[in-house]
């Protein structure tokens, strides 16, 4: 995807010329530009934007010709939009998002070419509301975040981190989930509840997730090498890599996921996807031809987040799944409340039923654990067993790891 790019514009030079088609926006980082229009033979200013700014956002929509001239009153440096980004964007928002929005820029427009005869000054720009400029900070940010995220994915700042997967009954590593880091040269780890939902946005979570699936089919080598046999159980270890919904919707997800395992050399038995509840339900056809094929080469596949999405479970039947995980809200409110727990031992009941396995995630004290082993949950994960890690610390894990003493 063509992603924005960041220039120099030197004092008087014209960022947008007025006439001329458009085809990408501005935002300005530092700096500030004038508006100018031609009336009667004369260039008119007709407002000034500084840092934050957003300038010719006209052409993201159509192929109008530039309603004014925009020219830098000092050096400004900006981040440049394309259509091509923005119109990626719009594609892959949901298709009501797509009509409002269109209908409010086409809006926007007229109203803008009306407002220009009345000669708008910069006074009428600042009276947009609170409101208006959270989400304009919103979408700067996004976008900031988008192009920064871009530029990490080719110079090697995103990572994986590895949480140990636990069989509650014998205490063994059966395997891990790979979680995804961003070490950020200046404002350091960057956790992926900011950057996966601006990735998902944009699209750019295609390759973040073709990428990880990459990096997890070697570390999946690498800790099954380096396992001491005593700590890890008969089936062995395997790494469990998540997915979003924008994975499943250029329709190439399975033969993406069969190159790369089959490029690493990877058995596709060492993999499991992880998925979401909600995924299933926003793409339904698309996720169950992908994952049924998926299965039929040997991956396993993990519903993450159980319980936290849809209330009709005629899904489970739906779709292939072998694991569940339940959410950690769930085993929160199980060492509180007694009737939590009756909710566990029913989704544990469940799935049994179903032929499926259960993980539970999040726990942090021996009590949760020990509550979940009696339910018959087979597997969990959590900071009580330990914390997602680094690679060689993974390595060190599957080497000499002592388990908790449990009651
Ligand atoms: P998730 O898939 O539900 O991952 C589990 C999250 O719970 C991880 O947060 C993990 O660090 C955290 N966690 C594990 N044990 C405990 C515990 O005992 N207590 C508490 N409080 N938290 C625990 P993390 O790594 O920040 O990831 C957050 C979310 O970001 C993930 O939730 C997943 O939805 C998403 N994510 C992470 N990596 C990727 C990725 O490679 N691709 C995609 N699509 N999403 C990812
Ligand atoms: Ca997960
Ligand atoms: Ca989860």
């Amino acid at each position: 995807m063509a992603g924005a790019a960041k220039k120099i514009f030197k004092k008087g030079d014209l960022l947008i010329r007025e006439g001329e088609i458009g085809d990408r926006a501005y935002v300005l980082e530092t700096g500030s530009v004038e508006i100018l229009v031609q009336r009667e033979g004369a260039l008119i200013q007709i407002g000034t934007r500084g840092a934050g700014s957003i300038i010719g956002e006209m052409a993201m929509i159509d192929d109008k010709p530039r309603t004014a001239t925009v020219r830098a009153l000092e050096d400004c440096h900006v981040m440049e939009i394309s259509r091509d980004d923005f119109a990626h964007r719009v594609d892959s928002a949901d298709p009501i998002l797509k009509m409002v929005m269109r209908v409010i820029m086409t809006r926007y427009r007229d109203m803008i070419s009306r407002s220009q005869f009345v000669q708008l000054s910069s006074a009428t720009s600042a009276e947009t509301t609170e409101n208006d400029d959270e989400l304009h900070k919103l979408a700067v940010n996004a976008i900031k975040i988008h192009n920064e995220l871009q530029a990490a994915l080719e110079k090697n700042e995103l990572m994986l981190y590895y949480q140990p997967i636990i069989d509650l009954q014998n205490l063994k590593i059966t395997g891990f989930e790979a979680l995804m880091r961003w070490q950020h040269p200046e404002r350091g780890m960057i956790s992926p509840g900011v950057f996966i939902p601006v990735a998902e946005e944009s699209g750019l979570i295609v390759d973040l997730s073709q990428w990880a699936l990459g990096v997890a089919c070697d570390a999946v080598k690498a800790l099954r090498q380096a396992a001491n046999p005593k700590l890890i159980g008969e089936q062995q270890l395997t790494v469990s890599v998540n997915f979003s919904v924008k994975d499943f919707s250029s329709g190439k997800f399975y033969d993406q996921v069969l190159s790369t395992m089959r490029e690493k050399k990877t058995d596709p038995s060492y993999i499991h996807l992880e998925i979401t509840e909600s995924l299933l339900m926003e793409a339904p056809g698309p996720a169950k031809e992908a994952l049924e094929k998926c299965r039929a080469q040997g991956i396993s596949i993990s519903i993450d987040d159980f319980g936290t999405g849809y209330s009709s479970l005629s899904y489970l039947h739906y779709f292939p799944i072998d694991i569940l995980k339940i959410d950690q809200s769930f085993i929160r409110s199980m060492s509180k409340q007694p009737s939590s727990s009756a909710l566990v031992r029913s989704i544990i009941g469940l799935a049994h039923n179903l032929n499926m396995r259960v993980i539970a995630e999040g726990i942090e004290n021996e009590h949760e654990a020990s509550i979940l082993r009696t339910l018959g949950c087979e597997e969990c994960q959590g900071f009580w067993f330990a914390k997602p890690m680094p690679l060689p610390d993974a390595l060190k894990f599957v080497q000499n790891w002592t388990p908790p003493k449990m009651s």
